[in-house]
């Protein structure tokens, strides 16, 4: 019973380092010592390593939609030319509206 508390108590104190430590975000660092705990429990524990897993697939597919999601530059520059075209005109073209 109490192992199993244990177990479920440092589950809890994975889960809310995991994100933490695959981004290994300068912002929010986890000290050594919560690494070390950290990864002895990934090693023991399916269902923490399983939530890490699910974190690191999630951040790459984040990656990958936010690479294809880059505008097309021939698109941009089509809206720039547009946008001048609307923005530089002659003064006198908008008095005679
Ligand atoms: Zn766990």
């Amino acid at each position: 019973m109490i192992r199993m508390l244990r177990m479920m108590i440092t589950c809890h104190w994975s889960a809310k380092r995991i994100q933490h430590y695959l981004d290994a975000d300068p912002a929010a660092p986890l000290s050594s010592e919560d690494i070390q705990r950290l990864e002895a429990h990934l090693s023991q524990c399916n269902k923490c390593r399983a939530l890490a897993e699910e974190h690191h697939r999630l951040r790459s597919l984040l990656d990958v939609w936010a690479r294809r999601t880059l505008p097309d530059k021939g698109a941009v520059q089509r809206v720039q030319g547009f946008l001048d075209d609307l923005t530089v005109r002659d003064p006198g073209d908008l008095e005679d509206r």
